[in-house]
């Protein structure tokens, strides 16, 4: 394979600007590609070279523009694509594409990609390895005498997925059993809609559990690592907001056998390149629920506990480096440090007091934090940006580190105070509040926390 030359980023934003980070520190050409409506967008700029892509289409839809982005990889002499997270990341159909022209595609085999975008297909390949999964259809569901039977069998609540979903959408928790009727209606006509496919299934709906994920990275040798746990418990909407790595309250023993499944699915997958283990922790049990085989939002958190670039890291493994090359600077796996707390708070341009309404205009006024043990990953965070309804609302991520847990709060709490964000309305005051709870500070929080503390919202 070879060293890669020059690396197109088939995305935008914050994502965007790190990989292209982590491409000029390896002396690595970028090229960016951006919609019409992204004409004025941060990571344009950062880039070496750049393309408008998807004319004439819709503002997300120019980021899934297959043909026009591998179009422009070919005709700038991009060696390798980096998809980043969202759009075509996890799109079977692009890395094959890449595939076929001999562009490398960062990140793993198509084949990963259609075995683990599947969340039915990721449960397979879960209890094959002996991971323990929850409860569930075991398979798609296709009719609602299947779901309610499910429900009576295993008790209320249940919840309803699609198998292609992602980002916290496509699911529904069913309380009781006269709600399952408009649940998997609803359910398959979302999947349909979002997705491409109605294909649910279902699972016991566990009380309050943790979001336990495992960071690994996986060479094409068959030599699989993992970068320790992140716990994503506090989400609204099944989405993550703040992140901790490593996990505050689980045991010793706990965090061993979770990483060590994570690493044996993985290994049994022939999994290659950066990808995440899912898992709900419920007490003393683990479940596995699904894989994310791409980079994620919050692996700044697992960067700055271990010292470890997990970008840097996706490109050696593209560049077909095993994990042992020293030039790589992955320790083996018993060497590899686990260096006081992290937290990353995702800063939104959503207004806490209008159910998190996305904002749109001009940041009149932006000024960030900044100190020891302070990390920020920004897209279009700057006076004068201009902030559109066209995507995401994530702002810039601030990533904190400290010795203690309690250090890395303080510090999170200390900047976002700083933050000065003028003519956008911004979730900050709402993440503080968060990072300063003490049910936060002790550890005393689930997947329910933010909708069970009005007290956050003031
Ligand atoms: P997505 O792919 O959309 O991120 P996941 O399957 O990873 O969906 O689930 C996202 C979140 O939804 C979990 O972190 C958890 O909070 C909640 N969730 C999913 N499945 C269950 C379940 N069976 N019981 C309780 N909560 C669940």
């Amino acid at each position: 394979m070879g060293k890669i030359q020059k690396i197109l980023v088939a995305n935008r934003g914050e994502i965007a600007i790190r990989i292209f980070r982590a491409c000029t520190e390896l002396k690595i050409r970028t090229v960016a590609i951006y919609s019409a409506e992204d004409s004025g967008s941060f990571h344009r700029y950062k880039a070496d070279e750049a393309y408008l892509v998807g004319k004439g289409k819709k503002p997300i839809d120019a980021y899934l523009d297959i043909e026009g982005i591998i179009a422009i990889a070919k005709d700038c002499g991009a060696d390798a694509i980096h998809p980043g997270y969202g759009f075509l990341s996890e799109n079977v159909e692009f890395a094959r594409r890449c595939e076929e022209e001999g562009i490398i595609f960062i990140g793993p085999r198509s084949t990963h990609l259609d075995m683990f975008g599947d969340k039915v297909k990721a449960r397979e390949q879960a209890v094959k390895a002996d991971l323990p999964v929850i409860p569930g259809s075991g398979g798609p569901v296709s009719s609602l005498e299947d779901v309610q039977t499910f429900g009576e069998q295993n008790g209320y609540p249940i919840i309803i997925k699609a198998a292609l979903g992602g980002g916290g959408r496509g699911m529904r928790v069913v309380r009781a059993a006269d709600e399952t009727a408009e649940a998997f209606d609803r359910a398959r006509s979302e999947a349909k809609a979002a997705f491409g496919s109605a294909e649910v299934y279902v699972e016991k709906f566990l009380d309050k559990p943790k979001h336990i994920e495992v960071q690994i990275l996986a060479d094409t040798y068959g030599n699989v690592v993992h970068l320790y746990e992140r716990d994503c418990s506090v989400q609204r909407r099944h989405q993550k907001v703040v992140e901790i790595a490593p996990s505050i309250t689980i045991s010793d023993e706990l965090r061993a056998e979770i990483c060590e499944a994570a690493v044996r699915l993985m290994k049994n997958a022939g999994y290659i390149n950066a990808g995440t283990v899912e898992f709900l922790v419920d007490g003393d049990n683990f479940y596995f629920i699904e894989v994310n085989p791409r980079i994620q939002v919050e692996h700044t958190i697992t960067e700055m506990v271990t010292g470890i670039d997990i970008v840097h890291s996706q490109i050696y493994i593209a560049e077909g480096r095993s994990l042992s090359d020293p030039e790589t600077g992955i320790p083996a796996q018993k060497s590899i440090p686990l260096f006081g707390y992290a937290i990353q708070s995702r800063v939104t341009t959503e207004d806490p007091l209008n159910n998190f309404m996305p904002d749109t205009g001009k940041l009149m006024v932006y000024r960030s934090g900044g100190g020891f043990g302070v990390r920020l990953d920004a897209g279009n965070g700057f006076q004068g940006a201009v902030i559109t309804p066209h995507y995401d609302s994530l702002l810039v991520k601030v990533s904190t580190w400290g010795m203690t847990f309690k250090e890395a709060a303080a510090k999170m709490e200390r900047n976002l105070q700083e933050f000065r964000i003028r003519g956008i309305k911004t979730n900050i005051p709402f993440l503080e509040n968060v990072v300063k709870h003490p049910d936060f500070l002790s550890g005393k929080y689930n997947t329910a926390f933010i909708d069970e503390t009005p007290d956050l919202f003031i």
